[in-house]
């Protein structure tokens, strides 16, 4: 690359979020420079789950009634990103292992199946055709989890795709109209100049370019506040350090994605038919030597963490005590100070847009489609706007930008 570049949008982030709106966005036109400082899917979207869950999630109702409330308006959006994997396949030309075969959000108690009915109603009002299922019911759809399950709430449209080949798919369809996607490549200094365009330095192995440009997308996962923070914004998304584990192969037992309203659970099979098992539960975030936490290093597996997962895994689904465990791994996504998404141009900088937080693997493929209509065409789609980042313009109320 020349020493100088520019382009329409300069998207600093090589996960989901980046390389989908970049294929967007170069769909529509826009010359789209992509600068991922490692390689591409090195972050939370090469290391997730690949659940695509539509259901109100745990960690909403978990927080109380209001929380649930709020959790709820999420569904809208679920609604869009269902018909949104539907397509996915199809729009990127090639397969990537989704599979839409329903999903079951189980119950062990009596409490937890009340918790569900709540769950349920609330989904229903929103246009969310989920159902509860009695135990009976669930044993019959599921004979591979345990009779002791109290039910569970089932949707026909949940499940999961392959979070390892998703990012180049996206990638390569986004190169091929035009994107210039450079891996290697970490912003290190941004600017807003006095006419309100940005200057972005990125260095990469060959040395340093500047890239000027009207529009940057920070699509960077939880180092999003850092980055926005080189323009002196607050983005309010904190690290979530989580674990996954992943069994040797079986014959065929789970068709449907597993999560649980009560425990932190989610489960499912390969195609190759490895069960992998996570739900969010807790690793450890590395430390620097004075003690703070170290962003750039792999989060720690935290046993006690590990061993309660399997543990809860093993009761809701008694085979799984049989398969050897091949593998647990750490990933780092974040959440925001209201548990919901962040995406959207941030109101003190016009013409920096942010892209992060939450469960975005479910919900980036939909995300990046909506933020690239808003960054074409200047003006927020309805179905973004209670992601807008102006939800907490009061943060940055002290910044100084020319
Ligand atoms: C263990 C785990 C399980 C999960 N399970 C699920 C799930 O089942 N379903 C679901 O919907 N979601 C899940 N998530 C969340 C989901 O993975 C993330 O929300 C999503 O992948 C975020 O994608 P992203 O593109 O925003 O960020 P990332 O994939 O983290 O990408 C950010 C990129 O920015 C790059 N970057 C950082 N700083 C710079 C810089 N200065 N210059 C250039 N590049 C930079 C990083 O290298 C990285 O590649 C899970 C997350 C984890 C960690």
């Amino acid at each position: 690359m020349p020493t100088t570049t520019h382009c329409d949008i300069l998207i600093v982030g090589g996960g989901l979020v980046g390389c989908a709106t970049a294929w967007h966005l170069s769909r529509l036109g826009f010359k789209v420079l992509l600068a991922e400082r490692g390689h591409l899917n090195s972050g939370a979207s090469g290391q997730n789950a690949g659940s695509l869950h539509f259901q109100i999630e745990r960690r909403f109702l978990e927080q109380g009634e209001k929380a649930a409330a709020d959790g709820a308006r999420i569904v809208s959006l679920n609604r869009l990103a269902i018909e949104e994997w539907k397509g996915i396949e199809e729009m990127l030309g090639r397969p990537l292992d989704v599979a839409m075969h329903g999903g079951l959000m189980v119950a062990e108690t009596e409490a937890e199946m009340d918790l569900l009915a709540f769950k349920v109603a609330r989904e229903n009002e929103l246009g969310l055709p989920t159902r509860v299922l009695n135990g009976t019911q669930l044993h019959h759809k599921a004979p591979a989890l345990s009779p002791n399950l109290a039910g569970a709430a089932w949707l026909e449209d949940e499940g999961h795709a392959n979070p390892r080949i998703l990012v180049d798919a996206f990638a390569d369809g986004a190169r091929g109209q035009g994107a210039v996607v450079q891996t290697g490549t970490a912003l290190a200094g941004l600017s807003m100049q006095r006419d309100r365009t940005y200057r972005a330095t990125l260095q990469g192995l060959d040395g340093e370019v500047t890239a000027n440009t009207p529009r940057v997308l920070l699509a960077a996962g939880h180092w999003v506040p850092r980055l926005a923070g080189l323009l002196g914004l607050n983005v309010p998304l904190y690290p979530a350090p989580l674990m996954m584990s992943v069994t040797d192969r079986t014959e065929p037992v789970l068709p449907y994605l597993i999560q649980h309203v009560g425990r932190r659970l989610s489960m499912k099979q390969t195609e190759d038919g490895n069960l992998l098992i996570g739900g969010g539960w807790p690793s450890r975030l590395a430390k620097r030597a004075d003690g703070t936490p170290d962003l750039d290093r792999p989060a720690i597996v935290e046993l006690a963490n590990l061993r309660a997962n399997l543990e809860v895994a093993a009761r809701v689904m008694p085979g799984l005590a049989e398969r050897s465990l091949l593998r647990t791994w750490t990933g780092t996504t974040c959440i925001s100070a209201d548990q919901l998404p962040i995406v959207g141009e941030v109101a003190a900088a016009p013409g920096l847009f942010v892209a992060a937080g939450g469960s975005l693997f479910t919900l980036g493929p939909v995300l990046a489609r909506l933020l690239a209509r808003t960054i074409a065409e200047g003006a927020t789609p309805e179905e973004l706007t209670m992601f807008t980042p102006r939800r907490f313009a009061h943060l940055d109320a002290f910044a100084v930008l020319p």
